[in-house]
């Protein structure tokens, strides 16, 4: 499918089989989201624009590259939020904007807890972050509310998703490229990836 990616990288494969391992402990769990977000994150922004710097080095000026856009990275709260730190380490001067959503357990529909975006953009690119693209509901609430807002480019940055919440993202928000580490084989009826990992919150901040 257009606009979808699942990573092929053998260090990414090694980490999801970790973290997928149920006896993979909260640390370890939180240190691998770490890591596969910023491998993710390396792949996903290989499209972004540089401009021509000039600079010295000790020995002759060179032309090197600076990045042009400004970068916001969105953590859906809660299980995003592990994945900001590996990524903040690769792009330090990005902004971090949080979206808090929770699923009505219900419907499973996206419910909005948690928004202070300020009324004008004050970056072009957002990422996306939320370890889990399920029904896709939170993931297209966020690029709802990010278009709104006004940012040129958005892409979805996750570690499994479902092949529904594939389907769900890329048929209301073609343009949005999604980077995972794995497509798995279905939702079950509790909304839940399978195999997946289980809940990555609950296994990022050890309230299983
Ligand atoms: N959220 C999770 O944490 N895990 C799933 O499998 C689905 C949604």
């Amino acid at each position: 499918m257009e606009n979808v990616f699942s990573s092929k990288h053998p260090l990414v494969m090694h980490k999801l089989t970790k973290l997928r391992d149920r006896k993979t402990e909260p640390k370890k769990f939180r240190e691998l989201i770490r890591e596969i977000a910023a491998l993710l994150v390396y792949e996903a922004t290989n499209d972004l624009l540089v401009a021509p710097t000039e600079i010295e080095t000790p020995l002759e000026p060179i032309e090197g590259a600076s990045l042009q856009q400004k970068i916001g990275l969105v953590p859906i709260l809660r299980a995003g939020l592990g994945m900001v730190d590996g990524i903040w380490g690769l792009m330090p001067s990005a902004e971090v904007w949080h979206i808090g959503l929770f699923r009505d357990e219900e419907t499973l529909k996206p419910v909005e807890y948690y928004n202070k975006l300020p009324i004008e953009p004050t970056v072009s690119v957002c990422l996306i972050l939320d370890p889990m693209l399920a029904t896709g509901g939170s993931a297209i609430a966020t690029v709802d509310i990010l278009k709104e807002w006004g940012v040129e480019k958005i892409k979805f940055i996750g570690v499994i998703a479902s092949p529904e919440g594939i389907s769900a993202l890329h048929k209301e928000h073609p343009d949005v490229h999604i980077h995972v580490a794995a497509i798995d084989r279905e939702l079950n009826e509790y909304g839940y990836i399978l195999p997946g990992l289980g809940d990555a919150g609950d296994r990022q901040f050890g309230t299983a």
